[in-house]
């Protein structure tokens, strides 16, 4: 049952069970599990949520009806599981998915293929699925694989909705939630004023800019950065909207209400940022706003800032055991 992983797996419930709910189903998904041992079963659990005739007529979560029985057998026709023969997925392999899959579901209102180590489609495999990910027939759902997304092709993650495992989410979760709680509003954001709009303008742009154009854009962003904030009280202020930007974003992708910035289009940062990196993102951006206030270069700052931000990857040890 998918609510069995509901305390263990968090955030990956909230993001599943919320879709389910709303009908906001994507048409595909590409699951980081991070070696996580419980990923496939909670993915088979969702898979069942979807399929299983009793879970929308008795709103139940069943996982021991017939379907989902064959669910668990692999003999449900409507679903259908693909992993490597030998050492990468072929593209025969696909290509006779496609075949089945371009008829209508008649055991279910929906159809889903599975692919395990998706980390394993090469170059051709890769290609011959892309468009059929991308434009899938109605009613058709990709559930993708993989341990690690760096091992995944990039054409496969951009057409992907991503969810990562965690190890420890729970703590994760925890801990996102007690770190958005330490942040507070150091001014009137809601104040009416179009001076104050202009400014939070101006950041959100140097943020979206970095976001986009990564790191052939350092000199661009920095001068950007240099020719809209100038004294230091300004880049203060200008780091304390970014932190509200990202703990929004963060707010969004744990399916929560944003706070700020409703006005604003956060969707593909939200959706090219996995939430670890959102937070990693947060977390740099409370790190470097410390800095500057100590600090006089901010020249220097900055540059490692935008680095730190395009990598999305930087922990500073101790800023997390301080919150
Ligand atoms: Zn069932």
């Amino acid at each position: 049952m998918l609510d069995d992983y509901k305390e263990e797996q968090k955030i990956v419930y909230q993001i599943l069970k919320n879709a389910i709910k709303k009908d906001r189903l994507s048409h595909a998904y590409l699951f980081e599990t991070k070696g996580n041992k419980n990923a496939y079963n909670m993915i088979i659990a969702f898979v069942k949520y979807i399929l299983c005739p009793y879970n929308k007529t008795l709103k139940t979560d069943c996982g021991k009806c017939t379907q989902c029985e064959k669910i668990d057998k692999n003999i449900f026709s409507e679903l259908k599981i693909i992993e490597p023969d030998g050492l990468w997925i072929k593209k025969e392999q696909l290509e006779e998915l496609q075949q089945e899959f371009s008829y209508k579901a008649v055991e279910a209102n929906k159809k889903i293929y599975i692919i395990k180590n998706a980390d394993r489609l090469n170059e051709s495999s890769a290609n011959s699925i892309l468009k059929f990910i991308e434009e899938p027939e109605a009613n058709v759902i990709a559930l993708l694989i993989a341990d690690n997304l760096y091992q995944v092709k990039d054409t496969i993650i951009s057409r992907c909705q991503i969810i990562n495992f965690n190890k420890n989410q729970n703590n994760e979760l925890d801990y996102i939630q007690k770190l958005q709680d330490t942040i507070k509003i150091p001014f009137d954001i809601t104040e009416d004023t179009d001076l104050l709009k202009e400014k939070i303008q101006n950041v959100i742009t140097f943020i979206n800019t970095i976001e986009n154009k990564k790191l052939d854009s350092i000199i661009y962003t920095n001068k950007l950065f240099h020719s809209i904030f100038k004294e230091k009280n300004e880049i203060i202020f200008a780091f304390d909207i970014i932190i509200l930007y990202y703990k929004d974003i963060i707010n969004e992708k744990i399916n929560q209400k944003k706070e700020f910035f409703n006005n604003y289009d956060t969707d593909d940062i939200k959706n090219n940022n996995t939430l670890e990196t959102l937070n990693n993102k947060l977390l740099i951006s409370i790190d470097t706003k410390d800095k500057i206030n100590y600090n006089a270069n901010t020249n220097l700052l900055i540059d490692k800032y935008i680095i730190d931000i395009v990598r999305g990857d930087k922990v500073e040890e101790d800023s997390w055991s301080n919150i």
